[in-house]
């Protein structure tokens, strides 16, 4: 199975042109902060991934296996059913913006972490594309639905091995140090899919409306 350490993963590290800061409001002492932030810290952060592509093995009703490891979910077997490969991934932004936390309000630091997640991940998903020939991709994070919780970061982490090598670890509560990383499955041919739209959570992050008829269609 192939196995790809991205260390680091080049990104856009401008304020103009991240996502997370499209109408952000400029006129905000928050705002300088930020931008003198990213000005002086070019050079020390690492985004990182690892990435492993591996067979979708078996699709039974409702259960979906990947690399000997049977997954049971409703949400995976609905997206993956179809599908030959996908790629297992963890993506962090790093820790290294953490020294400036004392100096800098520590809810500032981490925004921008946040950003450099999001960043980092469109990366990966443009880098599967140019070298995989995928589209369209989209990705299905342990712990964003009860369908499929936290806890399966144990087997993914099993799967990817070593997460050590970017620097992750996997906590006894099955969340992952540091803050600002993201395991998923990422798989083909469904840009419109985003874990929000199945989520009933309220949330400040969510990046989109609650899908009802879809929960409907793959959940009852
Ligand atoms: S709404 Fe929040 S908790 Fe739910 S999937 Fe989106 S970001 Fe995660």
């Amino acid at each position: 199975m192939e196995r790809i350490v991205l260390n680091p993963v080049k990104i856009s590290y401008n304020i103009d042109k991240m996502e997370v800061f499209k109408g952000f409001k400029t006129d905000s002492k928050t705002f300088d902060l930020i931008v003198e932030i990213i000005e002086n810290t070019g050079e020390i952060i690492r985004p990182r991934a690892i990435l492993k592509w591996c067979n979708v093995e078996k699709v039974e009703q409702g259960c979906i296996t990947l690399m000997g490891q049977a997954f049971t979910s409703k949400l995976l077997f609905d997206k993956l059913c179809h599908l030959e490969k996908v790629f297992l991934s963890i993506v962090t932004a790093g820790d290294e913006l953490d020294v400036l936390i004392g100096k800098y309000p520590a809810s500032i630091v981490d925004i921008i972490k946040y950003a450099i997640l999001i960043e980092t991940r469109n990366e990966i998903k443009k880098y599967i594309s140019d070298n995989f020939g995928y589209n369209d991709i989209a990705e299905l994070c342990p712990g964003s639905l009860p369908d499929w919780p936290v806890e399966n970061n144990y087997f993914l982490f099993e799967m990817i091995n070593n997460a050590c090598e970017i620097g992750v670890i996997l906590k006894n509560d099955y969340f992952m140090k540091p803050l600002n990383t993201v395991s998923s499955i990422l798989y083909n041919g469904d840009k419109d899919y985003v874990n929000c739209s199945l989520c009933k959570k309220k949330c400040i992050k969510r990046r989109c409306k609650f899908n009802k008829n879809e929960y409907k269609r793959i959940f009852d």
